[in-house]
């Protein structure tokens, strides 16, 4: 049992830059050190100090007397019909988070959470009904890339994760510090070396970290939850919308410096008979002009006690064509592993009864 005290150094949670002052200024030890633990904390995701091979062993006591480690226990994997999986986290302090893993050909795109269930409140949603417990830290985001990745090499799958959407529980804006330190961690050389490009940040419209990511050093792909062509139907759908109004989402939208080539998606939850229409397909494109975009159009996936219904697949083609004949790349994508509680927040839920969370 690790008795460390909760408030020492969580070494899975430094970002190379605060290893490396960690390492020299505390712990007083060369600098090389620091590309040497990276290194086994992020790239090799080692769960024990004493795989650490190539540390002194002197080096490794004091860092398991002065430091712990973050790991995330996997509890239930449960696997859908069209390949995707969802995977259910225990924090160190019993929370449930999950993540879900989408696979595509010889890839796998995977879907992190960012915090313990969400103050959000998106009506379509079943983390939204949980709650806020509380934000996760960096390491614990990167942790679910990582078991992830050790549950995938137990079953002898080879397929790289090749893409990373933060999209899972909570808002990843809401916990704008930690979501950008865990970001760091995983694009560097010596951790998961995930390229800017296959990492996307998907937001329900939170501005102030919209404005804030533009200023960033560094861009990844950015993805807003939309839901809605009018500020009534959105504010409905989207309790966020009444601090953070479509209007001022877009003024943000419009100044932010993207990078040559990068789109902003905008996720499209479609709803028989509350955002489907004809007028909100040919509003859309004139709400986003000016933006460049693509859309991901999503029926609905249905949530235990929502009356929410996905609308017939020639209503979800009908909804679609004039914002393709507008010049739009349009995806449309069924919810994944509808079988499996895919939807995020639907296993974590399940799982909070005492009879499962109770090994
Ligand atoms: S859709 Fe995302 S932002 Fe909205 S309640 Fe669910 S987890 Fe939170």
């Amino acid at each position: 049992m690790n008795t460390t005290p909760k408030d020492t150094v969580d070494l899975r949670d430094l970002t190379y830059s605060e290893l490396e002052r960690y390492v020299v200024e505390d712990l007083g030890e060369r600098r090389f050190r620091t590309d040497q633990l990276f290194s086994w904390l992020h790239g090799q995701a080692v769960t024990d100090l004493d795989l650490m091979t190539n540390v002194a062993k002197e080096l490794r006591q004091r860092l398991g007397r002065e430091t712990r480690l973050t790991t995330l226990q996997t509890v239930e994997v449960v696997d859908s019909k069209d390949g995707s999986a969802k995977l259910a986290f225990r924090t160190a302090d019993g929370h449930l988070v999950e993540s879900v893993l989408m696979p595509e050909e010889r890839k796998i795109s995977v879907c992190l959470s960012t915090q313990v269930g969400c103050a959000m409140g998106c009506a379509f949603c079943a983390t939204a009904g949980l709650g806020l417990t509380r934000s996760l830290t960096a390491g614990e985001i990167v942790d679910q890339l990582y078991r992830i990745r050790a549950w995938l090499q137990d079953r002898g799958d080879d397929r790289r994760i090749s893409n990373i959407v933060y999209m899972g529980m909570g808002e990843p804006l809401a916990n704008l510090r930690q979501t950008r330190r865990s970001l760091e961690i995983i694009m560097h050389p010596l951790g998961a070396n995930l390229s800017s490009r296959r990492i996307t940040v998907s937001t329900a419209g939170v501005v102030p970290g919209i404005e804030r990511m533009a200023t960033w050093d560094f861009q990844v792909n950015l993805a807003i939850s939309l839901n809605a062509t009018t500020q009534q139907v959105r504010e409905r759908l989207m309790p966020i919308t009444r601090r953070y109004s479509l209007d001022r989402l877009f003024t943000a939208l419009r100044a932010f410096p993207l990078e040559k080539r990068r789109r902003i998606t905008f996720e499209y939850v479609l709803i028989a008979g509350v955002n489907d229409s004809d007028e909100d397909a040919a509003r859309l494109p004139r709400l986003v002009a000016g933006v460049p975009c693509k859309f991901n159009i999503i029926p609905v996936n249905p949530v235990d006690g929502s009356d929410f219904a996905p609308p017939a697949p020639d209503r979800v083609e009908a909804f679609c064509a004039p914002i393709r004949r507008a010049g739009y790349t349009v995806i449309t994508r069924n919810s994944r592993g509808a079988d499996i509680s895919a939807a995020c927040g639907q296993l974590a839920g399940r799982l909070k009864s005492p009879n499962l969370t109770d090994e």
